[in-house]
């Protein structure tokens, strides 16, 4: 009652024994009665889960294709770029998958296939990370070529870099009378990115994705740094996944795009996606195909799920639904608004991004 009293007269509105104080608030009370609070670190029960299963039988690791997201200033030609190199892969037969949209594509190159992400894809990357499940394993840092390092180039720079992500620089816009390649790589040069021919180890690939010019050599250039990153997943096991985007479509229901990172993710598949949980009812791949199974590094569109996930959250299949059931429903009640609210106001990672 004492310390009800307090509340109210402190100005803390209404107050009952169920309110729910903030931890600062507790403490601040605690704290004039000579009291200590401590913060009860509430766990998570995905990361729990996820611990349990991160134990990989090494025999069973392939090679596994990179996942590839393009960062950069505003303006600096993101979203042309993604164009560019999807128009310039997509072979006749498909060419009518071009229009599918599922925020991620994955190309065909003489060395091997690549996934670019192609989603405004901020709060993946950061409730991602929160999780310490990456979905990224290169960034293409888009540079225009007559513009120079910006703001939003600098914040690029310090997110790869934080997230351990690989960085390869695409100065764009070579076409332009006023571009200038050389002082683009002067500029990086104070943020550690320093070209090869200059000593260093960043790859620099001058390109417009007007032009197409240099596209091919930016491929080949993502493929080599996949393959000395040596990335690897085991597709026999149960698939895990991060929800890329997601939507509630009127004729098939919750819809979600998946970027599969481990196992193989089969049709009939129960999975728990955060507080969502269901049965693979069907998977629609980039170039719009029904497919039966997806493996690691496959972006896919799922449906059969029983409401619509979060971006960002993590996608699990289960032993059977009944698991994959009691998962979401434990996620819901380990606080699933709390999580995301502090995942939200984390970053502002809007511009960076393509979208
Ligand atoms: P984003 O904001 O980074 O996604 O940039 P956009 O892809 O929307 O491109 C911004 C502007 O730059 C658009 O007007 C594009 O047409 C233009 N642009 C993009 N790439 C090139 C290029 O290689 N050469 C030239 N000349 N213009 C480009
Ligand atoms: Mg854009």
């Amino acid at each position: 009652n004492d310390i009800i009293k307090k509340l109210l007269i402190s100005g803390g509105g209404l107050v009952n024994l169920n309110t729910e104080l903030d931890f600062e608030r507790a403490e601040e009370i605690a704290l004039e009665y000579d009291r200590i609070v401590e913060l009860e670190e509430t766990v998570d029960v995905i990361e729990e889960l996820l611990k349990d299963e991160d134990e990989e039988d090494t025999k069973d690791l392939v090679t596994r294709p990179p996942v590839v997201c393009v960062m950069g200033h505003v303006d600096h030609g993101k979203t042309s770029l993604l164009d560019a190199i999807r128009s310039a892969r997509v072979t006749a037969g498909e060419a009518g998958g071009i229009t599918q949209h599922i925020g991620a594509y994955t190309v065909q190159t003489e060395s091997g296939t690549i996934t670019f992400l192609d989603t405004p894809g901020h709060e993946a990357f950061t409730s991602m990370r929160m999780r310490g499940a990456q979905s990224t394993d290169i960034a293409i840092l888009v540079v225009a070529a007559d513009d120079g390092v910006m703001p939003q180039t600098i914040e690029a720079i310090n997110h790869a870099k934080a997230a351990g992500v690989e960085i390869i620089v695409a100065i764009n816009k070579i076409d332009k009378e006023s571009a200038n390649i050389e002082r683009v790589k002067q500029e990086l040069t104070e943020y550690e990115l320093i070209p090869e021919d200059w000593g260093g180890t960043t790859i620099f690939c001058p390109v417009s994705a007007h032009s197409k010019e240099g596209i091919d050599d930016l491929l080949d250039m993502i493929s080599l740094t996949a393959e000395v990153l040596e990335l690897k997943a085991n597709p026999k096991r149960k698939a895990r996944g991060i929800v890329i985007e997601a939507e509630l479509d009127k004729g098939r229901g919750p819809v979600a795009t998946v970027l599969v990172q481990k196992g193989t993710l089969h049709v009939g598949d129960a999975i728990a996606v955060g507080s969502a949980h269901g049965k693979v009812r069907a998977m629609i791949d980039d170039k719009g195909k029904r497919v039966k199974t997806a493996g690691p590094s496959t972006p896919v569109e799922i449906l059969g799920l029983s409401e619509v996930p979060f971006a960002g959250e993590v996608c699990m299949a289960m032993d059977n639904e009944k698991e994959a059931r009691s998962t979401a429903e434990k996620f819901i009640a380990y606080g699933r608004e709390k999580m995301l609210s502090e995942t939200k106001s984390q970053l502002s990672l809007d511009d960076l991004f393509d979208q």
